[in-house]
C-alpha cells in the first residue's frame, strides 16, 4: 500500500486506476484525503467532514473524494453559500450533481469556502473569511469557487465541484494553476445548487487534469426532471486522448485580447507562447471578431444582479438560516436581511432591483438582454470559421489579498474574458499554460488559457485541451512540492 502522501499526489483518474489495480483500497484513499483536508491552513473548507466513498465496489468512482463548493445543498450537512444568512442551515436534500457523484461511488470531502452567494472574484466576499492562494499565501485564489480551487491546488482534495455564473470556475482555476471546466448551460442539473443568476449558473469540475474534468462531467451531466432547463449532453463523455491538433482551428478575438484591454504583460506572453504551441501541434490560429463581447461585463452586471435580486428575496428569516427577531414581521425581515447579507450581496440586490423597476426596465434589463443576444450571435458567427475561441482566462495573475476590495469595478473586470461565454451559454475550459511574474514583482504565478467551444461541444473541447495540456507539461504546485522544489 502506498503511503498517504503518494495517494494524495494522484489525479482522480490515477486514483481510480490505482484502486482498480488493487494498489490500495477506497477506504485507504478516503482516509488519506481526509487527513489532507484536515491539514487545511488556507481556510479553503467551511465544513470538514467526509461522507461515503470508502466502500469497495459501490460504483466506478468508489474511493474518489470530491470537495463540494458550499453552494451545493448536501442533505443534513451545513450549506451556507458563504453567507451569514444561511448559517446553521442543513438542507433536507442533496443537489443532483452531488447525488450523481455519490451514486457513482464517490465520497464527499468537506464543503469549500466561496464568495457569498458566488458573487465575487477573490473569495474575499465570504462571510467566513478569505482563502489563501497556495502558490502565495498573501494572494487571492480567485473566486467565487476560491475554496475549491485552493483545495485542489494546495493538495487538500483531488478534485472539487464549483459553479460558474460569469467565470467562477475558470478564473480561480487559472489563478491556482489547475483545470476548471464550465459546461454548456443545461449540461448539468442546477437542482439543489443555491441560485445566484439562474439563466447563467452552471456547475462544473475543478481538477488536476483535463481527463479528470471529463470523468466528473460524464458522471454529473444529464437531463434531470427537477431542473427544467437541464438537457444533458448528446453523447456520453469519454476520457480525452488526443495528442495533436492537426487541422484544428483556434480563433483569437481582438475585442478580448487586444492591446487596450488591460491584460498583464506576463499573461500576454504565456498566451502568445500557447498560440505558438498550438501551431506546433498542427493547429491553426486565426483572428476572429466578437464585436459585442467587450460589452459583456456591462450586460452581465445588469442581468446577474437582476436575477439575484429576485432569487435572494426568499431569505427573509422565515424559512432558512438566520432570523433576527424584531417587534413586527416587516422589521424582522429588515433586520434579518441587514445583518445576514454582506456588502457585495446588498450592492447586487440594489443594482438588480433598480434595473428591474418600472421606468428603468427597458433602459437596463431589456437592453442588456439584447446585448446578450448579440454576444451569443457573435460566437455563432465566429464558430463558422473556427472550432474554438481562445483567450487568457484572467487578464491578471493572482492579485494580493485586499488589492481590489475597495474597488468593485476592478474586481468585476477579472471576468472580462470569461463573462461573454457565460452570456452565450457555451462551454469553456481553463487549463494552466505557464507562469508569469506579477506586475509588482515577486515569484511567478500560474496563468490560465481559456478555450471555448460551440454549445454541447464538450468532447471536442476536452480533446483539444488534453492535447495542449500534454504538450505544455505544466508542473502543478503539488508536483513541485512533491519534488521538494
Ligand atoms: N465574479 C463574477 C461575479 O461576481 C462571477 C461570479 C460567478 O461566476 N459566480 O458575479
Amino acid at each position: 500500500m502506498p503511503a498517504s502522501e503518494e495517494i494524495c499526489r494522484l489525479s482522480a483518474t490515477e486514483l481510480i486506476a490505482g484502486i482498480e489495480a488493487g494498489s490500495f483500497s477506497p477506504a485507504e484513499s478516503i482516509e488519506a484525503w481526509a487527513g489532507a483536508m484536515e491539514s487545511d491552513d488556507l481556510n479553503a473548507f467551511l465544513w470538514k467532514g467526509v461522507e461515503g466513498g470508502a466502500e469497495q465496489g459501490s460504483g466506478h468512482l468508489s474511493g474518489l473524494p470530491v470537495a463540494i463548493k458550499d453552494i451545493f445543498c448536501t442533505s443534513g450537512i451545513p450549506t451556507t453559500a458563504g453567507s451569514r444568512i444561511l448559517e446553521g442551515y442543513k438542507p433536507p436534500y442533496s443537489a443532483t450533481a452531488v447525488e450523481r457523484l455519490t451514486e457513482a461511488g464517490a465520497g464527499l470531502l468537506g464543503k469549500t469556502n466561496m464568495d457569498e452567494f458566488a458573487m465575487g472574484s477573490s473569495n474575499e466576499n465570504s462571510a467566513y473569511g478569505g482563502v489563501s492562494n497556495p502558490w502565495d499565501r498573501t494572494r487571492v485564489p480567485g473566486g467565487s469557487s476560491g475554496g475549491s480551487a485552493a483545495a485542489v491546488a494546495g493538495g487538500l482534495a483531488p478534485c472539487a465541484l464549483g459553479t460558474d455564473t460569469g467565470g467562477s470556475i475558470r478564473q480561480p482555476a487559472a489563478l491556482c494553476g489547475i483545470v476548471g471546466l464550465k459546461p454548456t448551460y443545461g449540461a448539468i442539473s442546477r437542482f439543489g445548487m443555491i441560485a445566484f443568476a439562474s439563466s447563467l449558473d452552471q456547475c462544473g469540475p475543478l481538477t488536476r487534469t483535463v481527463a479528470d474534468a471529463a470523468l466528473l462531467l460524464e458522471v454529473m451531466q444529464g437531463q434531470d426532471q427537477r431542473d427544467s432547463t437541464s438537457v444533458g449532453l448528446e453523447a456520453p463523455i469519454e476520457l480525452p486522448s488526443s495528442t495533436d491538433l492537426d487541422g484544428v482551428r483556434f480563433g483569437v478575438p481582438a475585442e478580448l485580447v487586444g492591446g487596450d484591454v488591460g491584460i498583464e504583460v506576463g499573461v500576454r506572453e504565456v498566451f502568445e507562447q500557447t498560440l505558438s504551441r498550438i501551431e506546433e501541434l498542427g493547429g491553426e490560429v486565426a483572428e476572429v471578431t466578437l464585436p459585442h463581447a467587450a460589452h459583456g461585463i456591462s450586460a452581465y452586471y445588469v442581468l446577474a444582479p437582476a436575477e439575484a435580486s429576485s432569487n435572494l428575496a426568499r431569505y427573509d428569516g422565515v424559512r432558512y438560516g438566520l432570523r433576527v427577531e424584531a417587534d413586527d414581521l416587516v422589521s424582522m425581515y429588515e433586520r434579518t436581511r441587514s445583518e445576514g447579507f454582506g456588502p457585495e450581496v446588498k450592492r447586487r440586490i440594489m443594482l438588480g432591483t433598480y434595473a428591474l423597476s418600472s421606468g428603468y426596465y427597458d433602459a437596463y434589463y431589456a437592453q442588456a438582454q439584447k446585448v446578450r443576444t448579440r454576444i451569443a450571435e457573435d460566437f455563432t458567427a465566429a464558430f463558422q470559421g473556427v472550432d474554438f475561441v481562445v483567450t487568457p482566462t484572467s487578464p491578471t495573475v493572482a492579485f494580493p489579498l485586499g488589492a481590489r476590495t475597495q474597488d468593485p469595478l476592478s474586481m468585476y473586470l477579472s471576468d472580462f474574458c470569461t463573462v461573454p461565454m457565460s452570456l452565450a451559454g457555451i462551454p469553456a475550459i481553463s487549463i494552466p499554460a505557464g507562469l508569469a511574474a506579477p506586475p509588482e514583482g515577486g515569484p511567478e504565478l500560474p496563468v490560465g488559457f481559456q478555450i471555448a467551444a460551440p454549445a454541447f461541444g464538450e468532447q471536442d473541447l476536452l480533446e483539444a485541451a488534453h492535447a495542449l495540456e500534454m504538450s505544455i507539461g505544466f508542473q502543478r504546485l503539488d508536483q513541485r512540492e512533491g519534488e521538494g522544489a
